[in-house]
């Protein structure tokens, strides 16, 4: 594989350096720096998609005919790379990069000139209903009840975990139409209005303190039967064409910047530990293995790239990737906290906010890297679990 970038690419590169660099205002900067999940808060995230909507850079596996830039492969990792490196804030995952792809696969055309746009422009704020208590990874037996009556069906039931739902004003959501027969094919995927009377919305706090994560309930909330992506009881399809966007690429460029802000926390002295890090030989050698895991994960995500262009979904290499990157991330977690020492005890979430004016005792980092740490604990269970991830490769990529 050639690494090296073609003089076309190299201009490219220094183009979008330029726009990160006149772009990005100090406080996104600062926001981006303090974020403790990869689900920014909502206003950051959003004035930073506003910015990029504004260039036409904020979609970059769009189609143009939808609105995407038309980059190719090369491009839109330099884009990813460059955004990781300039400390650009990230965008919501669950509109661009999750239901828009799959509007454009099963929605009518009607759904797609209304929705698009909105997500693309930031309109709409997505969030995703596919838990619930009584089903994580064993989706399929999802119970949220839809009963069709005149132009609607009647939801009655709950999803959990839902992420951001306080903030979002649409969901796409899975629901149950039909009892019989396998569990599978009595799924039906809707797009709704969070607005929807009878729909509530409880937060559930996590261990890092933050409220990002919500139980939604649904009492006896009409949702239009024209609100359906697909046909009736063929949601199983779509529910799984959008989890290999979800699971899909991405990482390795924020993955690089958090290995060089530990490197750069393992250099200093660290109060507690009588030392730095980063001259402890145990210290340095799993330093190095994980930066040899990251360029391993960074060649697997070069070489699925293309795949990740919408309108050919991943596939189950999605799930090679989401096993790598996220157990790489937490890996990157603890030794961050190993090279804080004490420093890694503070942790004040209020402290946290883009906007909070105080002193930071001790280095920057303290303030979010035991917050990440916790934060990051979850990403090995959403999006289906790392151990789901890996039956799937045994059956799909192994044959087993
Ligand atoms: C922070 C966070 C945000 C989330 N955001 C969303 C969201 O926005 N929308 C949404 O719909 N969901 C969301 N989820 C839910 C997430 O998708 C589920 O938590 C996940 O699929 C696991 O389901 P569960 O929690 O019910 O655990 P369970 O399915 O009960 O699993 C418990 C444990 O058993 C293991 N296990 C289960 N079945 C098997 C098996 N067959 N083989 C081997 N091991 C198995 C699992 O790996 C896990 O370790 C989020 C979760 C978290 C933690």
């Amino acid at each position: 594989m050639n690494l090296d970038l073609a003089p076309a690419d190299l201009a490219f590169r220094d183009e979008v350096r330029a726009f990160l660099q006149a772009s990005l205002t100090p406080e996104l900067r600062v926001a981006a720096r303090r974020a403790t999940s990869v689900f920014m808060d909502k206003t950051y995230s959003l004035a930073w998609q506003r910015i990029l909507h504004a260039r036409g850079w904020a979609a970059p596996s769009w189609p143009v005919e939808y609105g995407g830039p038309g980059w190719s492969d090369a491009q839109r990792h330099i884009f990813a790379a460059e955004c990781a490196r300039a400390g650009a804030p990230g965008l919501a995952p669950m509109g661009l990069r999750m239901v828009g792809p799959v509007i454009m696969r099963y929605g009518t055309d009607e759904q797609k000139a209304f929705y698009l746009p909105r997500i693309l422009s930031g309109e709409d704020y997505w969030c995703q209903g596919y838990s619930e208590p009584g089903a994580g990874s064993d989706l399929a037996s999802l119970q949220l009840a839809a009963t069709a009556d005149g132009p609607d069906y009647v939801l009655t039931g709950s999803k959990i975990w839902t992420t951001h739902a306080q903030h979002a004003n649409r969901m796409f959501c899975l629901v149950r139409t039909r009892r019989d027969g396998k569990p599978q094919a009595g799924i039906t995927f809707l797009l709704l209005d969070m607005a929807t009377p009878g729909v509530s919305v409880r937060p559930i706090i996590t261990l890092a303190g933050d409220h990002e994560v919500n139980q939604v309930f649904f009492d006896q909330a009409r949702v239009p039967i024209a609100n359906r992506l697909g046909e009736e009881n063929a949601g199983w399809t779509v529910a799984k064409y959008l989890l290999e966007f979800e699971r899909g690429g991405g990482g390795a460029a924020g993955l690089r910047v958090a290995l060089e802000r530990l490197v750069t926390m393992a250099a200093a002295e660290a109060s507690g530990t009588g030392g730095r890090a980063l001259d402890e030989p145990p210290f340095r050698a799993r330093l190095a293995a994980a930066a040899v895991a990251l360029d391993a994960a960074e060649m697997t995500e070069l070489r699925v790239l293309a795949a990740l262009a919408v309108g050919q979904a991943p596939g189950p290499v999605s799930s090679m990737m989401k096993t790598q990157t996220t157990e790489l991330m937490q890996r990157l977690d603890e030794l961050a906290l190993e090279a804080l020492g004490v420093y890694a005890a503070v942790d004040q979430p209020a402290a946290r906010a883009p906007n909070a004016n105080i002193e930071i005792v001790g280095p920057e980092h303290g303030l979010v890297t035991t917050a990440r740490y916790l934060n990051d604990r979850a990403a090995s269970i959403y999006g289906g679990s790392n151990e789901i991830q890996r039956d799937i490769m045994a059956r799909l990529v192994l044959g087993l």
